[in-house]
């Protein structure tokens, strides 16, 4: 029996999990699919806003500013990478100035530090030179910042792991029923119990919390594609928005830690909450908003295109509840800034589980401290040499685009809630994210899987079930043609 089970490993359930681990609470996150982060915390645009962008009278105002400031900590606590390199609002009409100020103003008020607007063309431009020469002024917020969405959400899971709470992926939550103030939730081959369930399932959010009856939202896709360029192929200084509209904060141009750059989102409702495809109007939408802010976008060094889910709720605002049904809470319709706002968010739902009993006493042994993933490219030639000489692994490059060794690999796969998947090793540690996409290492990395988790290279999977590279060996095949078996 568990005290909290929070469905959905997505950036907002592992967060709440990672600040719940603190108290001596038994705690479990289920995940349906094969890895955390696999939703919309996988494709975002990894923006840490400043906070001034959401409408005064919403819940997301007040989280999202909060959230900023509490990166700070979290970033020294969780070393995953995050860089405060401030944003410009772009305006390149002069009547969008008055909209600027308003922002400003407003910002300032409700706590958002440095807001400044800035009409001196000469000190944008300085501030960053890719800006296009029709800009009339900018609104600066120095403490917006870029994150990787998915890295951070590994590090606040490692962290939990590492303080007690269980993970259990392949999870798929199916049914959940609640008697005598416990809850019983089923999912395909397992039953969980707990006295506390925590909703963070993402676009799926309404379909869970009808599971306990309450049926008081909905919950629609809304799809944003994006075009990610080469690393290098152009040095942005900050993150460039265009002047809002009503539904967006419209197609941004941004630098990724990676040290990538991107244009996107656009902001398409659709009904299929699985639909991820990249379309040609959609892309053309993107670069010609992209452009109108950096008119030389380094098209030819396009590398991606990928597309991600907004969990649009009926309300336009995050539904963070302690529901009518004692002990479950739904933190859902977590949309943008989901992502800035998830520290604030997770301190929300602590407070909730204190009004409902739960012991929220500190564990004497918390250790809110994540290590720091070693990474190649951090060594120095005398470190590397050494490292080599003490696992030879740290030598062996398996993706030549990104200098990743093998060592780095078998970390991602051994780390608290690690890699299982092609696509988890790639996330966690970029092989397979540089020019050539995994040409090259994919097969490197199959083999590796392999290996380290000891299954038939038909296992290795990229995502999770059913998306195994591989089927059989060609000479298996061709054999069993000639038995007068199938070639399928
Ligand atoms: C295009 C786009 C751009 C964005 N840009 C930004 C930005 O720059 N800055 C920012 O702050 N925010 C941004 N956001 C918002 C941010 O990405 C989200 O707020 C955040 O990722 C939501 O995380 P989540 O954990 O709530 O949802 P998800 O990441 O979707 O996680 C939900 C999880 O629940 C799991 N799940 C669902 N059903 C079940 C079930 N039955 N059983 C078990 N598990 C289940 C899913 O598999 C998933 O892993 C953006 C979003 C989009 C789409």
């Amino acid at each position: 029996m568990y005290d909290v089970i929070i469905i959905g490993g997505g950036v907002t359930g592992c967060c709440i999990a990672r600040n719940l681990s603190k108290y001596d609470l038994k705690i479990a996150l289920l995940e349906k699919e094969a890895d955390i982060a696999s939703g919309t915390t996988k494709a975002n645009s990894g923006v840490v806003h400043a906070g001034f962008a959401s409408p005064r009278e919403y819940v997301k105002r007040d989280v999202c500013i909060k959230g900023n400031k509490l990166y700070t900590q979290a970033f020294e606590e969780l070393n995953f990478s995050f860089q405060r390199i401030g944003s410009f609002v772009v305006a390149l009409e002069d009547n969008q100035i008055k909209k600027l100020e308003e922002q400003r103003r407003q910002g300032t008020q409700d706590g958002v530090p440095g807001l400044e607007v800035i009409l001196d063309k000469k000190k944008i431009k300085y501030m960053e030179p890719n800006l296009t020469d029709d800009v009339v002024g900018v609104l600066h917020a120095p403490t917006a910042g870029i994150v990787s969405p998915y890295g951070m959400t590994y590090a606040l899971a490692e962290n939990a792991a590492m303080n007690g709470v269980k993970f259990f992926r392949n999870q798929k939550v199916r049914r959940i029923k609640h008697q005598n103030y416990t809850f019983i939730i089923k999912t395909k081959d397992k039953e969980f119990k707990a006295t506390n369930v925590i909703n963070a399932a993402g676009v799926y959010g309404a379909k869970i919390s009808k599971m306990v009856g309450l049926d008081y939202f909905d919950i629609m896709p809304r799809k944003g594609e994006y075009i990610l360029f080469d690393r290098n192929a152009m040095h942005l200084n900050k993150i460039l928005f265009p002047t809002p509209t009503k539904v967006s904060k419209g197609i941004l141009v941004c630098p990724t830690v990676s040290g990538n750059t991107f244009v996107g989102p656009n902001a398409q409702n659709i009904t299929d909450k699985k639909d991820l495809a990249t379309t040609e109007a959609g892309l053309k939408e993107i670069l010609e908003g992209g452009r109108h802010l950096v008119p030389n976008l380094p098209v030819r060094a396009s590398i991606r295109n990928f597309a991600g889910l907004r969990a649009v709720p009926d309300t336009y605002d995050f539904i963070i509840d302690n529901t009518d049904v004692f002990g479950f809470i739904n933190v859902v319709g977590i949309l943008s800034p989901g992502l800035t706002s998830c520290y604030a968010i997770a301190e929300r739902v602590s407070e909730f589980l204190e009004l409902l009993g739960a012991n929220m006493t500190i564990k004497e042994d918390y250790n809110p401290i994540r290590p720091k993933p070693e990474k190649f490219k951090d060594f120095s030639k005398i470190e590397l040499d050494k490292k080599i000489k003490e696992d030879p692994a740290w030598g062996r490059i398996i993706c030549r685009c990104e200098t990743i060794p093998e060592k780095e690999i078998l970390n991602a796969l051994h780390s608290p809630v690690g890699a299982t998947t092609v696509d988890g090793i790639k996330f966690r540690c970029r092989p397979g994210m540089g020019r050539c996409q995994g040409g090259f290492c994919r097969p490197r990395l199959i083999e590796i899987l392999s290996r380290e988790l000891n299954i038939p290279y038909e296992e290795v999977m990229k995502t999770g079930e059913e998306t195994n590279f591989l089927v059989a060996k060609t000479k298996e095949i061709v054999l069993r043609s000639l038995e007068g078996g199938s070639e399928e």
